[in-house]
């Protein structure tokens, strides 16, 4: 068990992904970084656990390469709407399957050997101007990051719950031994629900129901994915479900004082969107170069520019969710017109400028009115 120093640069509250990225990034700067977390390794949280290339990219700006021989890599995304069907190869590269558990046992191993101070089974009970109140002792702590997750107590303390939008759905995760029968990440769009599939393993695929009831889970959603279903009949599932919030949520800031959040307590996309890893990848990397040049209100301006790209993604997918003839009609305008769908993923990728993302969404637009009215 980690002894707690008296005082700390940097104390991380939360060793999720984001805690262990925002201390990773910080240590690699200088900065002596504690970390605690109220469970212990390896963390398993409900999840896709898919990673885009983008994601994979800001993991290894991190210095923290993600092993694809731990997982598998899938070469794009796909959309199934009833019989139609359409998918498109990432244009920067493969994504990567990999099990949250496999993830986090990775990144503990880079972080403590990068000398962070590592404190698990911790809980922190408050914060102050001084420091962090973590296992009943005080710690003085020139800078404090909360990373502890969606619903964040930290977020509570500095008063930052102010919000410009928050919407919520529910997902729900099943790991099945079946070899991945795609080499595509899937997503299967039903009412009011997706399903998505994620390849982990060369005989394992994730399997996520994502929707708005809180009630409903993956055998009730699974009779309206008839082809998601029969194969899924032949395979074991290796594990229970593991249920979770999706949030979207912008707040209006994300720091106050010494205090900042990162990951999931900083905001988030809805699930859907699979960007909730390379988010926060980002985000540790911007949070250590504004610890580093010792201003804070560097990170704002950063997670803002940071969040604007996969907020607009995720807009657009529930707008998808909601609206049952626009989604028919975008799904068929994209499979009749492949480089369509290719576009949108390049966009959401981030490896397509602006402007020529805005010429294939008025591409799509026109697409989808000269195929027939709405
Ligand atoms: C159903 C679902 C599917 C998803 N699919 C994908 C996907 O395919 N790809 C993707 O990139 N993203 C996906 N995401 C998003 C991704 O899982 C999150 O963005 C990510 O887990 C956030 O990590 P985090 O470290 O911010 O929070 P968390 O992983 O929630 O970690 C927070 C940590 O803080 C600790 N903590 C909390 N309070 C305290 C306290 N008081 N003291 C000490 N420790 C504390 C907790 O123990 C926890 O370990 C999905 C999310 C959901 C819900």
């Amino acid at each position: 068990m980690t002894t707690l120093p008296r005082s700390t640069d940097l104390f991380v509250i939360g060793g999720g992904p984001a805690g262990l990225a925002g201390a990773l990034a910080a240590r690699r700067r200088g900065l002596d970084v504690t970390l605690a977390d109220a469970s212990v390794p390896p963390i398993d949280k409900a999840c896709g656990e898919g990673i885009m290339p983008d994601g994979l990219a800001a993991a290894g700006a991190l210095g923290l390469p993600l092993d694809a021989s731990a997982g598998h890599p899938f070469r794009g995304i796909s959309f199934h709407e009833g019989n139609t069907s359409v998918e498109a190869p990432f244009p920067n590269g493969s994504g990567l399957g990999l099990r949250r558990t496999a993830l986090h046992e990775s990144m503990v191993t880079v972080a403590r050997e990068a000398g962070v101070r590592l404190a698990w089974g911790t809980r922190v009970s408050g914060i102050s101007p001084e420091g962090v109140t973590a296992g009943g002792q005080l710690v003085r702590a020139r800078w404090i990051a909360g990373a502890d997750g969606g619903n964040s107590p930290v977020r509570r303390w500095a008063g930052l719950e102010a919000c410009h939008h928050e919407s919520r759905r529910y997902g729900f995760r099943r790991h099945y031994r079946i070899a991945p029968w795609s080499e595509f990440m899937e997503i299967h769009w039903g009412d009011a629900c997706q399903l998505y599939i994620t390849p982990v393993a060369a005989s394992e695929v994730c399997v996520v129901l994502i929707t708005r009831d809180p009630r409903r889970r993956l055998e009730d959603a699974l009779p309206g994915f008839p082809e998601v279903a029969r194969r899924l009949s032949a395979a074991q599932a290796t594990n229970l479900q593991r249920g979770g919030v999706t949030a979207s949520r912008r707040l209006q800031a994300v720091c106050r004082g010494n205090v900042a959040l990162v990951g999931d307590a900083s905001g988030s996309v809805d699930a859907i969107t699979g960007e909730g890893l390379c988010l926060l990848f980002q985000q540790a990397t911007a949070l250590a170069d504004a610890l580093a040049a010792g201003d804070l209100s560097l990170y704002q301006a950063e997670h803002r520019r940071i969040g604007r790209r996969p907020e607009w993604m995720a807009f657009m997918m529930l707008l998808l969710d909601q609206r049952r003839s626009l989604r028919q009609r975008a799904i068929g305008a994209m499979a009749a017109r492949p480089r369509l769908f290719a576009g949108m993923l390049a966009t959401h990728v981030g490896a397509l400028s602006p402007a020529a993302s805005l010429t294939n969404g008025l591409a799509l637009g026109w697409r989808m009115l000269t195929a027939g009215s709405l």
